[in-house]
């Protein structure tokens, strides 16, 4: 079968490679759609982001290696040994990280809270490649109401589901959201529907602040003409938010906003309120802890995504409570365009790219 390796940073090459071997508690499934992550993206580009040192680590010792693609829709072709919740033509999706199944954790049938074990394109083959060999305890099924090119947003939107619980919003609780990058519009939409009051959102780009508005924003700020913080003080009464979501900080070089992000998330929430942390960084930063101290904030980050955060985005997707298919800006047909995917997604601001740009790989 055809799959893109990574020889290196910015190297990555379409090989013809053997078909992936079943394993008992697998599938083996067609790759219908497929996406790069941003930080797939990034970190393809050599960008210091998550997971980078490990990646550099893998490249240096393993290339050419398979790498990438936790974020798609895929159809069963054939079941392992014991697959017991899927059948042959079924169409799932997947959460990319796994249990490990042995730690204490995973032993007291707490495995959703595991860390341990492997992630799927980071420690396991993903799918940028024809066919793939999944875990049946990553999958979830698609809704036949959910296109495959919805379907491949499912993994990221699971993120952000797990990002507005993580928030704890109350009934009412007025919403910043910096960023309307894919998280960004993810957190938006999926606080809109789990009662949030006035949702403010600010990004740099037009088109996003377009989206945004298009998607249920009352405000869509942009930044380049507006200062985000004074804005969303005056829209909240002078008080600041009760909720702030951070989607905006990580590398300039791709057209992130650093970490002057969370200096304005900081100034943009009201004492006692909450600033949720979805943005990677890459390296170490100052933050003047005292100041959050004396204001009682709290800068939380995201709960772990589970399999049941999973299967709520089906739930909302396939209602049209979340719409994702607006967001699906860039679409190519042929596993031979997964390079320029991640040109496109790591780059989406030049592009004017919503969404990471998919791959539709069985055409
Ligand atoms: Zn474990």
């Amino acid at each position: 079968m055809k799959a893109w390796r990574f020889y290196g940073f910015r190297d990555l090459r379409l090989d013809e490679v053997p078909m992936p071997v079943l394993r008992p508690r697998h599938v083996l499934a067609q790759v219908l759609v497929v996406q790069p992550s941003v930080t797939e993206a990034q970190l393809a580009a050599g960008v210091r982001t998550l997971a980078y040192d490990k990646i550099k680590q893998r490249l240096e010792t393993e290339a050419p290696v398979q790498l990438f693609g936790h974020e798609f829709c895929v159809r069963i072709v054939e079941l392992g040994e014991g697959v017991t919740r899927f059948k042959v033509g079924d169409r799932v999706a997947a959460r990319a990280k796994l249990p490990c199944e042995a730690c204490p954790l995973c032993e007291s049938g707490r495995g959703h809270l595991c860390r341990k074990g492997p992630i799927i394109g980071f420690q396991l083959p993903g799918c940028f490649c024809e066919y793939a060999v999944l875990p049946e305890i990553a999958l979830t099924l698609v809704d036949d109401r959910i296109s495959d090119n919805e379907a491949a947003c499912l993994q990221s939107l699971s993120d952000s589901v797990a990002s507005v619980e993580t928030a704890e919003l109350k009934i009412g609780n007025s919403v910043a959201i910096l960023g309307q990058g894919s998280m960004g519009l993810e957190c938006l939409q999926v606080a809109r529907v789990s009662g949030a009051g006035r949702i403010i959102t600010v990004d740099v780009r037009d088109e996003a602040c377009a989206m945004s508005l298009e998607l249920g924003a009352d405000y869509a700020i942009n930044a380049t003409r507006e200062d985000p913080v004074a804005a969303i003080r005056a829209l909240t009464q002078g008080n600041g938010a009760d909720i702030v979501f951070e989607c905006a900080g990580g590398s300039p070089t791709q057209g992130l906003a650093g970490v002057k992000s969370v200096t304005q998330a900081v100034d943009a929430v009201r004492s006692g309120g909450k600033i949720v942390g979805v943005s990677w960084f890459g390296s170490p930063f100052e933050l003047d802890v005292d100041l959050l101290r004396e204001r009682s904030l709290r800068y939380v980050f995201p709960d772990i995504s589970t399999l049941e955060h999973l299967q709520h985005t089906v739930n909302l997707v396939a209602s049209g409570r979340v719409r994702m298919k607006p967001t699906i800006t860039h679409v190519l047909d042929g596993i031979e365009n997964v390079a320029q995917a991640f040109e496109i997604t790591a780059n989406k601001g030049k592009y004017k790219a919503i969404n990471p740009a998919q791959v539709r790989i069985a055409i």
